[in-house]
């Protein structure tokens, strides 16, 4: 294909899936996806999960190679330095420049370190790449004590992926509970017992002063003076938007790049999708969601756009997560705690049950543990701005709309 390309900076879900649903929109402009990548493009889920085990390595790559070739999109292995946006090119690391008719910044995060004492010792990783997952695989092998730091997502998985293969793990979180940003205090309760019924150490409110050893950390010393065996330290304290691009070319940057509804930045030809996109709200506030459903809806609706269909994103979010037997999933967003809400509970199982959040009388997120059926009606309801109202789910045996009958006896 000839003419000026379109080019996505970030091979991950969200610059892989804009590449993937241009095509499906049959545009015709030439693709490039450009990434420092050293393979074809890959998914990061399975790295705090699966891969931690030990066991046989997952597929990381959402296609093989010969799929771009296929589809007539370029895959350039380098990285974007610099955008010239009153040209319309983009400088690449390697020197070379590259024209482009709109511009689409997949940029990610990056995961935070920690800056205490001791922080450059060997022994402390980060849970981003592929390259980090397989350095804490293999040093899981090794490792009698593990520290996790940060009690979220990724440092949960990780902790029972440790404690799965059999080492001793402590999990230090500074909040008061696990999870804190995404879940209520209920499921933050529930994850917290099935950590420390699988033997996993979990200390809240509780800060990291120093690490202590010699080449490799030895040693977590806390704010109290409490010291912890390690050989090996897992940070999972958050990541950071991947903005420097976009600030040094002058476009608008918060927490995030800032975008509109069409995911257009402050340039029109240039649109900002996935965890670097910083978008707005019906509520009217800005949000920064890390998740392949949103990196995959908001690919969606700028492949959409660039095919010139006039399109807004404003889809249900959803996350999970897995950890230990339990399957976490949470369609959208827990209710601040200080705000005024409801809940109803489904379900009797003390491992299988969802809670229902309501906000004003109105169904805001549905956080299912082991009912992935309540789940997926969950999204449906949210879609549709439900009329259920609480009362409504506290009816002995409630059942979600569109969920199967329960089997009794
Ligand atoms: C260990 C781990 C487990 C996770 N588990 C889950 C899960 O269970 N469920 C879930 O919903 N989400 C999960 N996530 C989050 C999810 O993976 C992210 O939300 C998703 O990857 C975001 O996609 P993205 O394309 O926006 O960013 P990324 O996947 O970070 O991709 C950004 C890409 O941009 C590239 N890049 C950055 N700057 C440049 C540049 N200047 N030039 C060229 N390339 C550049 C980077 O190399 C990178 O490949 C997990 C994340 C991690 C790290």
């Amino acid at each position: 294909m000839t003419g000026v390309p379109i080019v996505v900076v970030g091979a991950g879900h969200a610059g892989f899936h804009t590449a993937l649903f241009l095509r499906d929109e049959g545009v015709e402009a030439p693709i490039v996806l450009v990434d420092g990548l050293d393979g074809p493009p890959v998914q990061r889920p399975p790295l705090s999960k699966s891969m931690l085990l030990g066991e046989a390595e997952p597929r990381l790559e959402f296609r093989k190679p010969e799929f771009y070739a296929a589809r007539d999109i370029t895959l350039l292995h380098d990285t974007v330095a610099r955008i010239d946006r009153e040209r319309h090119l983009v400088r690449l690391g390697s020197g070379r420049a590259l024209g482009y008719r709109d511009l689409v910044l997949a940029t990610g995060c990056r995961a935070r370190h920690l800056t205490v004492p001791g922080s450059g010792r060997a022994g402390i990783c980060v849970l981003r790449t592929p390259h980090d997952a397989r350095a804490i695989r293999d040093a899981l092998g090794r490792a009698d004590d593990v520290v996790v730091v940060g009690g979220g997502f990724i440092g949960l998985e990780a902790a029972a992926a440790a404690r799965k293969r059999g080492c001793t793990v402590t999990v230090v979180e500074s909040l008061p509970r696990l999870m804190r940003r995404v879940v209520s205090a209920d499921i933050s309760d529930h994850f917290r017992a099935l950590h420390e019924a699988e033997g996993v150490r979990v200390l809240t409110d509780t800060t990291v002063h120093a690490f202590d050893g010699d080449t490799r950390v030895r040693q977590v010393v806390l704010a109290d003076g409490t010291r912890l065996r390690a050989d090996l330290v897992v940070l999972g304290i958050g990541v950071d938007p991947e903005v420097e691009l976009a600030r040094d070319s002058g476009l608008a940057v918060g927490d995030g790049i800032e975008v509109d509804t069409a995911l257009r930045t402050s340039d029109p030809s240039i649109s900002a999708v996935g965890d670097c996109s910083s978008f707005p709200t019906r509520d009217g506030t800005r949000r920064r969601f890390e998740s392949v459903q949103n990196a995959t809806d908001q690919a969606r609706v700028a492949a959409a756009r660039l095919a010139g269909r006039t399109v807004e994103f404003d889809a249900v979010p959803w996350f999970w997560t897995d950890q230990f037997a339990a399957k976490l999933q949470i369609a959208g967003l827990v209710p601040d705690p200080e705000a005024e809400t409801e809940t109803a509970r489904i379900g009797d199982a003390a491992d299988a049950f969802s809670v229902l959040h309501f906000h004003n009388g109105r169904l805001t997120a549905v956080e299912s543990v082991n009912r992935p059926s309540d789940h997926a009606a969950a999204r449906r309801l949210l879609a549709q701005d439900t009329s259920l109202r609480p009362d409504d789910a506290r009816i002995p045996r409630f059942r979600l709309p569109g969920t199967a009958a329960l089997r009794t006896g």
